[in-house]
C-alpha cells in the first residue's frame, strides 16, 4: 500500500526562484503517475522532494496518510532509479543489487532470494557475476532497477531512466517497466521530458510548464481535453494545427471564421459547451485540430461532420505507413515560410519560456498538416482540399490560452432578464432572496437580457421550482469521489448541472432545480457570487504557560488580528513540518470559507477557542442566512442563524474555526503554506 498526497507544495530556491508552485494532487495506491514537460518545468525538483533529496520549501506532503516532509530519505521506504543508473563500478551486478539489503544487515539467505527473484523478473541472472562496465546501457539499466525492487518500497520513482538508451531500446525498456509495474503492484512515479513515453506509460500524467502544473488526468482526456494551448500543444505528435479565428452563431449555425479567410460552419449542438459570450463575431479564439482529424477531402462527405478546406501544399512526408502533407490554408503564396513554421510546429517544446510550442507567438493563421494515406499523391505548388472533422475541434481563448471547450463545462452563461426581486431565465422565473432584493437595477422601459453566470453546482436538483428534462448523463470519477455531469435542458436552452453523488436522474427525467443565489452573478446588475473565502492577517506565536498540573509548557496560537485562538496539534504539526521555527518570523494570512465558521451569540467574555465579533449585516439567501461579521476592523462572511425572533444585527458573538479548513499563506512569499 502507498497513496501519497502532496498538498500546496513550493520549491523555492535562493528565496527567490520559485521552482514549484502550488503542486497539488492524491496519488493512489498503485497508480503509474508520469510528470512530463519541457526542460527546467521542476519535474526532477518534484521527484527529489518526494524522494527527501530536497527539502520542501511549504506545503505538505503524506504517504499513506503520514506527513513525511521531515523524514529522512532513507526511512521513507522509497526508491529512486536515475537516469545515469549510479551503479558501484567495482561491484558485481550481484553486489550491486544486495548492497542496500547488505547495509540493512537483512539475512545473507534473504538478500541471496531476493537478488535472484529481481534477477529473474529482469531477465539478468546471466550476468549477476559481471561488472557494470561489462554491460550495455540497457542492461545496466535493469541493474539499476533491481537495485530498487530488492528492497520492496513502497514507491518507485524514476528519473528520465531511459533517457541514456537508444530509440529501439527506449522502446522496449518502456515496455519492460510497465510489466514491471503491473507485476510489482506498486506506486510509481516517473519524470519524462518525452510526451510519448508519458502517453505510452501513465495511468494519469502531470503536464508542468515553468513550475506550474497544467493539467492532471489520464493519457486519453489529455489528449482528447487538453485544459489549455499549451497542454494542446505538447502532447500528440505532429503538433495540433492552431488556427486564430473568432465564432459567430446564428441560430442553431456556428460560423468558425478563420484570420486567414476561411470559414468553417458548425452545428451548435457539438459547441454547446462554449459560452455564449465567445459567439459574438469578435472574441479572439485559437481553433486546435489534430493532423489525425484532418484528412484529405473525399466526393461524398457529411459537410454536417467535415469542413472542407483548400490547402496549398508545401512539402510532402511519406512516413511508410503514412502520408504527411504541410501546406497553407487557401490558394494564394504565402509570403512566409509555412514549410518551417509546419515543420517547427510538430515539434514538443523544450524550453521553460513563453515562446515554445503551443504558445500565439508560433500561431501564424494558416499552416496546416494534413495526415494522408501512403499511397496520397501530392506534390509542392499543388492545391488540395483538406477534411477537417468538425466534431474534434478545440478552442481556446487567444489570451488566457485557457481552452473554452472545456470536458467538463464548470460554468453556465446564458442570458437573463433581473427585475429587481425576480430572475428570470430560460423561460423559468426565480424570487430572488432578500439579499438580492433590490440589488438589481429597477426595471427599464425596455427590459435589456443581461449575462447570467451560474456555475454548474450551484444548479441544485431535486427541490425547487425551476423545470428540467435531463438530455444526458456522465459519471466522473476524479480521485475516486464520484462526480456526476448532467445536461440539462430548461426551456430550451442547454445547462449542465455537476453534483458530488453518483448519477441519480436518468435521461429523459423531468427534474426540478433550484439555485444557489449566493454563487450567481448578473455582472450589469451588481448581482456578484457572496464572497467564498475569508482572509485575516496574523502570525503564529508561542506563549509559555502552565499546564493543570503545574508543569512550564508552550502553547501554540494563530494570533488573527491581534486576536490569539489556540491552534489545534494537527496544524501545528503541519506549520512546523513545512517551515520549522521560522513560522513565528512568517507574516501570515489565514484563509477560510464561510462554512469553516460556527457562529454563536457571545455569552461570556471572548476565551482562546473564539475569535470575538460583532455582526453588522445580515444577508438573507433563502436557502442559508449569511452575516457580514466585523472583526477587529475585517469583515468575515458565515452561516448565521441565530435564534428565532432576536434581533441578530448588531449581535455580539464568537466565531469557531474549524482549522482543518483553514488555508495559511505565507504573506511575504505569497505561498500557501497549509
Ligand atoms: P526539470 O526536471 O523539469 O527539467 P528541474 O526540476 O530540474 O526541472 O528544475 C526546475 C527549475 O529549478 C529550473 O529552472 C532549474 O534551473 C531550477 N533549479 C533546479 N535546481 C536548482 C538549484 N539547486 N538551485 C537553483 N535553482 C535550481
Amino acid at each position: 500500500m502507498a497513496s501519497l498526497s502532496l498538498k500546496h507544495i513550493y520549491k523555492v530556491y535562493d528565496g527567490t526562484t520559485k521552482a514549484v508552485n502550488d503542486f497539488n494532487m492524491e496519488i493512489r495506491d498503485k497508480e503509474f503517475i508520469v510528470f512530463v514537460g519541457p526542460s527546467g518545468c521542476g519535474k526532477s525538483t518534484t521527484l527529489r522532494m518526494i524522494a527527501g533529496l530536497e527539502d520542501i520549501s511549504a506545503g505538505e506532503l503524506r504517504i499513506d496518510g503520514d506527513i513525511v516532509n521531515d523524514v529522512e530519505p532513507g526511512d521513507r521506504n522509497i526508491a529512486m532509479v536515475f537516469q545515469n543508473y549510479a551503479l558501484y563500478p567495482h561491484m558485481t551486478v550481484y553486489e550491486n543489487m544486495a548492497f542496500a539489503l547488505k547495509t540493512a544487515k537483512v539475512p545473507k539467505d534473504i538478500i541471496h532470494q531476493k537478488v535472484t527473484e529481481a534477477a529473474r523478473i529482469l531477465g539478468i541472472t546471466e550476468y549477476l557475476e559481471r561488472k557494470p562496465k561489462a554491460l550495455s546501457g540497457g542492461q545496466r539499466q535493469r541493474v539499476a532497477l533491481g537495485r530498487a525492487i530488492v528492497r520492496s518500497p513502497k514507491v518507485f520513482l524514476l528519473d528520465e531512466p531511459l533517457s541514456n538508451l537508444d530509440a529501439k531500446l527506449r522502446a522496449a525498456m518502456r515496455a519492460e517497466i510497465t510489466r514491471l509495474h503491473e507485476r510489482l503492484g506498486t506506486t510509481f512515479i516517473y519524470v519524462t521530458h518525452d510526451q510519448v513515453e508519458a502517453m505510452t506509460m501513465g495511468s494519469r500524467i502531470v503536464v508542468m510548464r515553468g513550475g506550474f502544473v497544467q493539467q492532471i488526468d489520464t493519457p486519453k482526456n489529455l489528449y482528447n481535453h487538453p485544459a489549455n494551448l499549451f497542454v494542446a500543444g505538447f502532447i500528440g505528435t505532429p503538433r495540433m494545427n492552431f488556427w486564430p479565428a473568432t465564432l459567430r452563431r446564428e441560430g442553431n449555425a456556428v460560423h468558425v471564421k478563420l484570420d486567414s479567410g476561411s470559414t468553417l460552419t458548425i452545428d451548435y449542438a457539438i459547441l454547446n459547451h462554449v459560452q455564449p459570450r465567445y459567439m459574438d463575431g469578435n472574441h479572439p479564439v485559437i481553433v486546435g485540430v489534430r493532423p489525425d482529424n484532418v484528412i484529405p477531402w473525399r466526393a461524398g462527405m457529411d459537410p454536417a461532420e467535415w469542413a472542407r478546406l483548400p490547402v496549398t501544399v508545401t512539402v510532402v512526408e511519406a512516413l511508410g505507413g503514412e502520408t504527411l502533407v504541410y501546406g497553407h490554408i487557401g490558394v494564394a503564396v504565402p509570403d512566409h515560410d509555412p514549410i518551417g513554421e509546419a515543420a517547427e510546429s510538430t515539434q514538443p517544446a523544450n524550453s521553460g519560456g513563453k515562446s515554445e510550442a503551443g504558445t500565439p507567438d508560433r500561431i501564424t493563421s494558416d499552416t496546416i498538416i494534413i495526415k494522408a494515406p501512403a499511397d496520397y499523391e501530392a506534390h509542392r505548388g499543388d492545391v488540395v482540399d483538406a477534411a477537417v472533422s468538425l466534431k474534434k475541434l478545440h478552442l481556446f481563448d487567444r489570451e488566457t490560452e485557457a481552452s473554452i471547450k472545456p470536458r467538463i463545462p464548470t460554468e453556465n452563461v446564458c442570458l437573463c432578464t433581473p427585475e429587481g426581486n425576480a430572475l428570470s431565465f430560460a423561460g423559468q422565473r426565480f424570487p430572488l432572496p432578500p439579499a438580492l432584493c433590490g440589488v438589481s437595477s429597477p426595471p427599464k422601459r425596455e427590459t435589456a437580457p443581461a449575462e447570467l453566470s451560474l456555475p454548474a453546482d450551484a444548479i441544485l436538483l431535486g427541490t425547487g421550482m425551476g423545470r428540467a428534462k435531463v438530455e444526458e448523463t456522465e459519471l466522473l470519477d476524479a480521485d475516486g469521489s464520484p462526480r456526476t455531469l448532467y445536461r440539462l435542458t430548461v426551456g430550451g436552452v442547454t445547462l449542465f448541472a455537476l453534483e458530488t453523488a453518483p448519477p441519480r436522474y436518468g435521461v429523459g427525467d423531468a427534474v426540478p432545480f433550484d439555485l444557489d443565489f449566493s454563487r450567481i452573478a448578473v455582472e450589469s446588475h451588481g448581482i456578484k457570487p457572496l464572497r467564498v473565502e475569508n482572509a485575516l492577517e496574523g502570525r503564529f506565536t508561542k506563549e509559555k504557560e502552565t499546564d493543570d498540573r503545574g508543569r512550564r509548557v508552550y502553547r501554540f496560537y494563530l494570533d488573527m488580528l491581534d486576536q490569539p485562538v489556540s491552534a489545534e496539534e494537527s496544524l501545528c504539526e503541519k506549520l512546523f513540518s513545512c517551515k520549522g521555527t521560522a513560522i513565528f518570523r512568517t507574516p501570515l494570512s489565514y484563509r477560510f470559507p464561510p462554512d469553516a465558521v460556527t457562529v454563536t451569540p457571545r455569552q461570556r467574555e471572548p476565551d482562546k477557542t473564539a475569535l470575538p465579533g460583532r455582526v453588522t449585516r445580515l444577508l438573507d439567501y433563502g436557502r442559508v442566512t449569511y452575516a457580514e461579521i466585523d472583526v477587529g476592523g475585517k469583515t468575515v462572511i458565515a452561516p448565521y442563524d441565530g435564534k428565532a425572533g432576536e434581533s441578530r444585527e448588531n449581535a455580539a458573538v464568537s466565531l469557531v474555526i474549524d482549522q482543518t479548513k483553514l488555508t495559511v499563506v505565507d504573506r511575504e512569499a505569497d505561498i500557501v503554506i497549509v
